[in-house]
């Protein structure tokens, strides 16, 4: 697979170092990334709330080393937070808990968490927990139950590339918030994960159509793909509760205007922060087309 290749290149420290630390690399990761500023994040957000659009901010980071890095991710989704309720904007937050301290101390993390949902309650919003690698599955599903048992402002992203995920939804459908439902951007084995994108898709409908006709939970289908986009509009006419489409800041801009304008919710993830490598490398990786404008732009051209 493409993807898997890219990202495996992409792991070396010479990518990295072509990546980050050439204007060219930097240039083409300005088109998915807000900013370094938490002000960069709160100005894309105002602008795509004035354009009809809710927001999710991710400050970017994920697998800490120190759990001190830990504590001040926690500190920075604390500012993001505050800035959220003082600026009115519609807008909540993407966390990822590697980036909390999961994998180091669970516990941690769970506390990390807790502070953030009790935080993003008197904000009068609600934190999504992003899914990673098909190794941190199970602590991130159980983490979750944890939080969200205690707050119930909690959403959580499930994969639909993971063979496993049926049963993660029966599990996360009873705990309420909202799911979003994503294809999944990592490089996963075939022993855990649908290998090609006609059983990704498939899977996707699948689970789309159960989210779509589930209640007390939120769908959030979160994709840029026509097809998924066209099996998902089949059911919404049906639905009388609340969900809402998700993309990615700078994918698919006109198709975001579109479902705007035909009177879709539609959230987007925002991005900002100086560790954006692993976040840029797995959009570089979805579409071979980004590689292309990369190379373009270090070659001047
Ligand atoms: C809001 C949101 C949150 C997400 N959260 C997670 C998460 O928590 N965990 C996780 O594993 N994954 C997450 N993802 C990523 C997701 O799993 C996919 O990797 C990604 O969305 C690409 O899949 P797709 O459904 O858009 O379909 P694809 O078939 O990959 O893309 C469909 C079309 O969209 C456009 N497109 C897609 N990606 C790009 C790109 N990078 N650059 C330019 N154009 C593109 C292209 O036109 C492409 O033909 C998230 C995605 C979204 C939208």
């Amino acid at each position: 697979m493409m993807r898997s290749a890219f990202l495996a290149v992409a792991g070396h420290r010479y990518t990295k170092r072509l990546i980050t630390e050439t204007a060219a690399g930097r240039a083409v990761a300005d088109r998915f990334i807000a900013g370094d500023g938490l002000d960069d994040a709160v100005s894309t957000a105002r602008q795509l709330n004035e354009q009809g659009m809710s927001v999710s901010l991710d400050h970017l980071g994920e697998h800490v080393t120190h759990i001190d890095e830990a504590t001040t991710a926690t500190k920075s989704y604390l500012a993001c937070l505050e800035a959220i309720a003082d600026e009115g904007l519609d807008a909540n937050i993407s966390v990822k808990l590697t980036q909390l301290g999961m994998g180091m101390d669970d516990d941690v993390a769970a506390g990390n968490l807790d502070q953030l949902a009790s935080a993003a309650v008197a904000a009068g919003t609600s934190v999504t927990v992003d899914m990673e690698e098909s190794t941190y599955t199970t602590a991130t599903i159980d983490l979750y139950e944890r939080v969200q048992a205690v707050h119930g402002n909690l959403g959580i992203a499930v994969q639909t590339y993971l063979t496993r995920t049926t049963a993660d939804l029966d599990r996360l459908m009873a705990l309420g918030g909202h799911i979003r439902l994503c294809k999944g951007a990592y490089a996963e084995p075939a022993d855990v994960a649908y290998q090609t994108s006609d059983d990704v898709n498939r899977s996707f409908d699948r689970l789309a159509a159960t989210l779509m006709s589930a209640d007390g939970v939120t769908p959030a289908i979160a994709t840029h793909d026509d097809a998924r986009i066209a099996a998902v509009l089949d059911h919404a006419s049906d639905r009388t509760a609340p969900w809402e489409f998700q993309m990615l800041y700078g994918v698919r801009r006109d198709r975001q205007r579109a479902l705007v304008a035909q009177g879709h919710a539609m959230r987007i993830y925002v991005p900002y922060g100086d560790a954006w490598y692993p976040y840029f490398s797995r959009r570089l990786a979805e579409r071979p087309a980004n590689l292309t404008f990369f190379a373009r732009a270090l070659a001047g051209g």
